[in-house]
């Protein structure tokens, strides 16, 4: 476990069993256990293929669950006289499951949606009836606005959230049209910036929200027109993965100071709405990553539920109804990733089989031998280091001699492999000396014989927030963890490209720019999982080589089932042709012009008919098949 640092971002839904083999318990229900490889299994055998997302929608409920029952304690504890709503934005994942499943699981909660564009608005509005409140966010044009005063007639929960003075007016301007009194919120621009990788979204320089003067001119309009209950809602939002709780602390001070002066001017605001931000711990030490938090839900929970508790005391004025529009942190567990190891790529040069002439071999490469041999005679660190400094020279010398042609590939593969063998040697003994902090050559031999393991899937298409902003994903085998793993590995993907790398890892001990992996023989079946992406990944990623959507299946624990699970449903991924269409290259176009060719190619005799009508199919064919490796393949080498 701690290999992987389990412990810091698996939130108890993930562990190791006895086999070795990862395995999740996706329900309250400890003993509720599913090998992960099962699922794969089954999923393949149903003719799903690799990479397969898998979605184990109980955490969905769980995560659901335990942020309400954390803010429930909270406001019991500190004996707050009003409830608490989680509203789901539904961006961060807005496959129709995953917010079905929200939905479902929030009910006892009267958990509510959040939607931050015209087409995430249509998808919500037929979802919600008249009870669930819908939260509308972003930049929004008179049809989403009238969309909204529509809904509010038939008397659906919507509450447009303000974030321009000049939608406010427009909004005015279609409800008179209608004659009705619109029902609205307000997006605040605090002077609290945001903290993490996103602190932008939040503070006064943020690019959504009203300044302090605009909400006091909000609310002289409102009471103009005699329309102050109209203003329903507070808002603010920090930025995604809040890493430092004592910022959201400060930001709920701000927002509660301003509620209780509207609610003293005669404003009669129902609910105070603290945003996303709240963050999932993807793992490494909080020092050095902004992919970990300072807190936990309880934490969370408590300080917005105490911090607007005192305030609203202190200030004589009945508390508000508390939301939360928290994505990442009931989507990120639901969902992982399993690639399969298609080849292992080492930098060091197999062994020599040919033996040399002794009395051709240059002088270099004797002299490259002599330092192989004080390697391994010496464990003195002081002696290593120069062992690997001489071997640098000695490689830059055959360098330049191959470059001026004055010596022979044989000998440059020899010194290759020397150069190599040496390094090895000099690294495990260093490593076995713990030197702290380890030298600057230490560090450069493990990156430099760190294998490369090529797996199926693609970075850009998969977790595109690891090559966009160095998002952190734990990584880890999914089975042979009673076994040591010995070799040093950098995951990459399929792509020409070489930012399609997995280059950052978590472990227990923080964060490292290798996995630890096992050897891995050519065709032999190892899966590698990749965990928490079940928020923003899927629907950010992008068709970088014409990757596609991989296939998916759904699981659901169920004690009765063998392997205490049940696959709801499997989705296949876009196929080849369907990537094509995207890039306006059509399967009716491409097999007439192969076609076409293929004919001329028969007439000019440079192939015949049979063979040329059996390349023609498998062309045909293999249009309708994934854009990522074959599954006929791996099946073969299972
Ligand atoms: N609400 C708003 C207005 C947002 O912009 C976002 C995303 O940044 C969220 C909610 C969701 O944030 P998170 O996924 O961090 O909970």
């Amino acid at each position: 476990r701690d290999t992987y640092g389990m412990d810091v971002w698996s939130d108890g839904f993930f562990q190791i069993d006895s086999n070795g083999h990862v395995t999740v318990t996706p329900t309250e229900n400890p003993d509720l256990a599913i090998d992960i490889n099962s699922v794969v299994d089954a999923a393949l055998e149903s003719g799903s293929a690799l990479p397969l997302i898998v979605r184990f929608q109980d955490i969905i409920a769980a995560r659901v669950q335990r942020l309400n029952r954390k803010f429930r304690e909270a406001i019991a504890e500190a004996q707050y006289p009003n409830q608490y709503r989680s509203i789901y934005p539904i961006k961060v994942n807005q496959l129709h499951e995953v917010v079905a499943e929200v939905l479902e699981a929030g009910r006892e909660f009267d958990a509510g949606l959040e939607c931050g564009s015209k087409a995430e608005l249509m998808a919500a509005l037929p979802l919600i009836g008249d009870d669930t409140l819908l939260l509308c966010n972003g930049v929004k044009d008179h049809v989403m606005l009238s969309l909204m005063l529509n809904a509010q007639q038939l008397g659906q929960q919507v509450i447009p959230i303000i974030e321009k003075y000049s939608e406010f007016e427009q909004l005015l301007l279609l409800a008179s049209e209608q004659e009705q009194t619109p029902r609205l919120g307000v997006r605040v621009k605090l002077n609290t910036k945001g903290s993490g990788r996103w602190y932008e979204s939040g503070g006064s320089r943020s690019k959504f929200g009203l300044t302090i003067p605009e909400v006091v001119k909000l609310v002289q309009t409102l009471k103009a027109r005699d329309q102050t209950d109209s203003l329903e809602l507070l808002h603010f939002h920090l930025g995604s993965q809040i890493s430092d709780i004592q910022v959201l602390r400060s930001a709920v001070k701000e927002i509660t100071q301003i509620y209780t002066d509207l609610i003293k001017r005669g404003c009669q605001i129902k609910f105070l709405d603290v945003g996303g931000g709240l963050g999932v711990n993807y793992g490494g030490d909080y020092e050095n990553s902004e992919s970990s938090i300072n807190y936990g839900l309880r934490e969370y929970a408590n300080v917005i539920v105490y911090a607007v508790k005192e305030i609203c005391e202190e200030r004589d004025v009945a508390v508000p109804t508390l939301l939360s529009e928290s994505g990442r942190a009931l989507t990120a567990h639901h969902s992982m990733l399993v690639v399969p190891v298609l080849g292992v790529h080492r930098p060091d040069s197999p062994p020599l089989t040919d033996e040399l002439n002794e009395d051709e071999i240059p002088a270099v490469l004797s002299r490259m031998q002599s330092t192989l041999a004080d390697a391994e005679k010496h464990d003195v660190p002081g002696i290593l280091l120069e062992c690997y400094h001489d071997a640098e020279e000695l490689r830059s010398e055959v360098d330049q001699l191959l470059r001026l042609g004055y010596i022979s590939l044989e000998h440059v593969a020899q010194s290759d492999r020397l150069y190599w063998h040496t390094c090895r040697e000099i690294l495990r003994k260093l490593q076995a000396a713990e030197l702290s902090p380890p030298p600057q050559e230490q560090l450069d031999l493990e990156e430099q014989l760190t294998d490369l393991y090529l797996c199926d899937f693609s970075v850009f298409h998969s977790i595109i927030d690891h090559w966009a902003i160095d998002q952190v994903f734990p990584v880890m085998p999914l089975h042979r963890l009673d076994e040591l793993p010995t070799r040093r590995a950098q995951v990459v993907d399929l792509t020409c490209d070489s930012d399609g790398k997995i280059k950052n890892y978590v472990s227990g001990q923080g964060n490292a720019n290798w996995l630890p992996l096992h050897e891995h023989q050519s065709g032999e079946r190892y899966h590698i999982g990749i965990f928490l992406v079940g928020a923003y990944q899927e629907i950010l990623g992008d068709a970088h080589n014409l990757m596609g959507r991989v296939d998916e299946v759904h699981v659901y624990a169920r004690d009765d089932e063998p392997g205490n699970f049940w696959i709801e449903e499997s989705l296949k991924g876009l196929s080849t042709q369907e990537m094509l269409s995207q890039v306006q290259y059509f399967p009716n176009d491409l097999d007439r012009r192969l076609n076409e060719f293929i004919r001329k190619q028969i007439n000019t005799g440079v192939i015949k008919p049979t063979a040329a009508s059996r390349i023609l199919n498998n062309y045909t064919k293999r249009l309708t098949e994934t854009t990522y490796c074959s599954t006929e393949v791996i099946h073969n080498h299972k």
